[in-house]
């Protein structure tokens, strides 16, 4: 199997984290994405704006039907509401897998501008391959100076449907990177919770399923002015 782990705020899922998926199974013959939405983003904090279980619901309608597409608990809450750090993720689904499975990590060009910051970045960049989706506004200069201390990159090939990049350690320690440089997906969370507010329906981003989950729940409405009076 070749399995790869998306994780992501998810808040709300939209088209733009379904066509990056989508593009990763088609042009790394993937057999499994795992959509899953994190309970504490470490360098977000808790300040979500839905719960972690609105989050998976609307993963799991967001995913339904999506041949590859599973959407996954493994980033649900831990103990003391702790961070959810990627490499731990990795390791606990590495475990879970068999000798001749693949893991990949896929994220999103502007998350992977952070990596440094992430928890054991140098040594996460190289216990998997990584997928890194396009996002207009970002190039690949910016990819390439974004890897942590201690991982290099031995070198880029552009091939048709990617461009490959072979990272290393000093001690020998290797994985590979997969840019997807095309995928064009001009489509944000924060713009769609900012129109949903607004009270625009938000139809032509997200699924139908998503859009009616929203609306039953009274999800990302402004706060309701209190009018208590004695
Ligand atoms: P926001 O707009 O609030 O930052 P987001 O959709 O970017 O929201 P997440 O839900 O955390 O944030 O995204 C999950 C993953 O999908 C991240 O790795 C992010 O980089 C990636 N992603 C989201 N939207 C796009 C997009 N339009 N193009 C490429 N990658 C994206």
């Amino acid at each position: 199997m070749r399995i790869a782990f998306f994780g992501g705020t998810f808040d709300p899922p939209h088209r733009g984290h379904i066509a990056i998926a989508r593009a990763a199974i088609t042009r790394l013959a993937l057999d499994q994405v795992l959509v899953a939405p994190v309970a504490t983003q470490p360098l977000k904090g808790g300040s979500g704006h839905s719960s972690f279980a609105d989050r998976l619901a609307m993963v799991q309608l967001a995913v339904a039907g999506e041949p590859g597409l599973t959407a996954s608990s493994i980033d649900a809450p831990l103990l003391g509401g702790k961070p959810n750090y990627t490499f731990d993720t990795l390791q606990r689904l590495s475990h879970l897998l068999a000798p001749p499975d693949v893991l990949f990590c896929l994220l999103g060009a502007d998350s992977f501008l952070t990596i440094k910051q992430w928890h054991q970045s140098a040594e996460l960049l190289l216990f998997c391959d990584f997928i890194v989706a396009g996002r207009p506004g970002f190039s690949l200069q910016q990819i390439t100076s974004a890897f942590p201390k201690g991982v290099e990159n031995r070198g880029e090939r552009r091939e048709a449907a990617f461009t490959r990049f072979s990272l290393a350690n000093r001690s020998g320690q290797s994985a590979e990177l997969f840019l997807l440089p095309d995928l064009d997906q001009d489509i944000s969370a924060t713009e769609i919770r900012a129109a949903l507010a607004e009270g625009s329906e938000q139809q032509t981003v997200l699924a139908p399923a998503v859009a009616e989950y929203i609306r039953s729940h009274a999800l990302y409405r402004p706060e309701a002015s209190s009018s208590f009076t004695a």
